[in-house]
C-alpha cells in the first residue's frame, strides 16, 4: 500500500506503542485507529491481539518487531514510504528512507 498519510499514521501509532502509556495512550491510539483504512485497521488489530504490537519499522534493514535483518538486495527496500508485511514476524512493516 502506498498511501502517504497511512504511512504517517502507522509511524505515529508505532511511536505510541513503544513510548506512550496510560489513559492518554489508549485515547491517542483510538484516535489514530479511526483514521486508518479499514483493511489496514483489521490487520493491525489482529496482529496486536496476537503479538502485543502490530507495527514494526525497518531501520538499517532490521525489523523493529522481530530484529531480523533483511538483505541489502531485498525487493522491499525498493519501495520507500511503503507499508509491507514483515516476512518473519508478520507485523505491518513500514519502510522509509532510513530503512536501507
Ligand atoms: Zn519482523
Amino acid at each position: 500500500m502506498n498511501a502517504n498519510n497511512q504511512v504517517k499514521l502507522l509511524l505515529k501509532l508505532y511511536k505510541l506503542e513503544s513510548n506512550g502509556n496510560g489513559v492518554d495512550k489508549a485515547q491517542a491510539v483510538r484516535r489514530l485507529e479511526k483514521k486508518l483504512d479499514s483493511s489496514l485497521l483489521k490487520r493491525y488489530q489482529r496482529l496486536k491481539e496476537k503479538k502485543g504490537t502490530g507495527i514494526a519499522v525497518l531501520r538499517n534493514r532490521i525489523c523493529s518487531g522481530c530484529k531480523m535483518v533483511y538483505p541489502e538486495t531485498h525487493e522491499m527496500l525498493k519501495y520507500r514510504n511503503f507499508i509491507h508485511s514483515c516476512e518473519y514476524c508478520g507485523r505491518l512493516l513500514v519502510v522509509t528512507e532510513k530503512s536501507a
